[in-house]
């Protein structure tokens, strides 16, 4: 095996993303090595424009963890950070006060706003970036234009009884504590792969879709234009691991982003929601998965997913630490016969 390719949210993703790259290095994963060739086509779709910064967050949750200059313990933004800066924002009164923007963090953001002002494209931002922090995959943006998702949430202040949010705002000021009624993801439809993104997805030996949200994660992920239909005609299989375990997510919000669009919080649903790449997913979509990863504790799932279509196995799915996270990797790559 000489090339893998992730599809990426944040934290989930990223924790993925570090198991199997010391899985990797350590020769756990058969038939992979540290020669082993890894792109990410991560998520943009969180990304804000905040006191004039561009901000990623997932792009550099990937960047910060494979970089080893994550928080390990908050799981985003940089280790010793301070936050002298949002405090004399605060002081002057101006909004948006929740944000966490440290000071370390910001000199990332500056980077970055300066190249996009002088035209250059997210996607080579980000290459740049990456040559400060060397993570040892080749990150690439899902896109290189402007998406933004975007939560309905109650509001009994308005007319129509709800008002559309940011996706940061939700899960950030709010979150996620209050229902989320719809999830829109604002110009994803008109948006282009980004350079290398459709290679990536077809000259590949296998596409992984770690436990990331399957929702505002994967879900704009495979939303971009001409990357669902890379999927199914790639020659590499593709392999999912459900986010889900116990019928709840680990952590973060995939319970409320799923029963904002109306699939059961369950690993199963999750996997039919995809869709077997022979079939279609959910509201018909056409599908994306050839194989599925369950917890243990979800081994009543596997029926169900393989009457999808879809190839099933129940392994332990909690990333507890590298050595734990690498063989979800394994797991993964042995369930598709891959080597
Ligand atoms: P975000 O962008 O920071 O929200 O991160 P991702 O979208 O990449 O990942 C979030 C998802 O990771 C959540 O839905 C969690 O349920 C899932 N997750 C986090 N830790 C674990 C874990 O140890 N095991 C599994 N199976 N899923 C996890
Ligand atoms: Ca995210």
């Amino acid at each position: 095996m000489q090339k893998i390719t992730v599809l990426s949210g944040g934290v989930g993703g990223a924790r993925f993303l570090r198991g199997l790259l010391h899985g990797l290095r350590t020769g756990l994963v058969p038939g992979g090595d540290a020669t082993t060739e890894v792109t990410v086509v991560a998520n943009t779709a969180d990304d804000l424009w905040v006191h004039g910064l561009k901000v990623c967050p997932d792009l550099d949750t990937v960047m910060y963890t494979l970089g080893d200059g994550i928080d390990l313990e908050r799981g985003w933004g940089r280790r010793d950070e301070t936050w002298h800066v949002k405090e004399e924002l605060a002081a002057y009164g101006v909004e948006p006060t929740w944000f966490g923007l440290g000071d370390r963090d910001v000199a990332t953001h500056l980077v970055r706003t300066q190249m996009l002002e002088a035209g250059y494209p997210l996607s080579a931002v980000t290459e740049a970036l990456c040559r400060r922090w060397q993570p040892g995959v080749r990150l690439l943006p899902m896109t290189d234009d402007r998406v933004e998702t975007h939560v309905a949430v109650p509001d009994e202040g308005s007319p129509s009884g709800q008002r559309v949010v940011h996706f940061q705002e939700y899960w950030v000021r709010l979150r996620a504590a209050v229902p989320a009624l719809a999830v829109v993801p604002v110009g994803l439809a008109e948006s282009a792969p980004a350079p290398g993104v459709l290679e990536a997805l077809t000259e590949t030996d296998v596409v992984v879709l770690p436990p990331s949200n399957p929702v505002v994660s994967l879900g704009t992920v495979l939303g971009v234009p001409g990357v669902r239909d890379a999927l199914r005609r790639s020659p590499a299989p593709v392999v999912g691991l459900s986010p889900v375990v116990g019928r709840d997510h680990v952590h973060g919000m995939a319970r409320q982003v799923l029963t904002a669009i109306g699939v059961e919080v369950s690993a199963g649903a999750v996997a039919r929601h995809h869709g077997a790449r022979s079939g279609t997913g959910t509201d018909g979509v056409p599908g994306v998965l050839d194989a599925w990863l369950v917890d243990t504790r979800d081994a009543d799932e596997v029926a169900g997913v393989e009457a999808a279509g879809i190839a099933a196995r129940a392994v332990p799915l909690m990333m507890t630490d590298l050595d734990a996270t690498a063989a979800m990797a394994v797991a993964a790559l042995d369930l598709v016969g891959v080597r």
